[in-house]
């Protein structure tokens, strides 16, 4: 039996969605050049800012840009703006810091992952706060 096929819409192949990612990416200025001076930056700073900040050891998987820099060259390879990131704290913390750096709420200072206000954030977004004194004070060493 005949099934019509016309109120699917045509999806894109995973071939396409992955040409249109790799070609905003490099629109942006994520290029191989990016790719090797990243690889060279988290060689030199393997270990998250903002986890650091709150005590905790996480790897960096992320290079991120302090100021966004939509775009802008100079900004793009100014390597004295770049952090060492998690993935959760660029897409979830480095987010919403930069949400208020747009509305003007918070500076560029604030931008760091390890800038007060970003460690505030940090604690308040953790998943698994029960790790952390909810007081905001010191995380008790458990005897070494
Ligand atoms: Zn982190």
């Amino acid at each position: 039996m005949f099934r019509p096929n016309s109120a699917r819409k045509p999806q894109p192949s995973s071939r396409q969605r992955y040409e249109a990612k790799r070609g905003s990416a490099r629109e942006r200025g994520y290029d191989a050049q990016w790719d090797r001076a990243a690889l060279h930056f988290k060689e030199g700073a393997p270990l998250c800012l903002g986890c650091e900040a709150i005590g905790r050891l996480t790897p960096t998987t992320v290079v991120d840009h302090v100021v966004p820099h939509r775009g802008d060259r100079e900004l793009f390879w100014n390597e004295g703006l770049w952090q060492p990131s998690c993935d959760w704290h660029h897409n979830v913390v480095k987010k919403q810091l930069e949400a208020k750096f747009d509305r003007g709420s918070i500076g560029v200072a604030d931008l760091w992952l390890d800038s007060p206000t970003a460690k505030a954030l940090t604690v308040h977004l953790l998943p698994d706060r029960d790790e952390l004194d909810e007081d905001g004070g010191e995380v008790e060493s458990r005897g070494l």
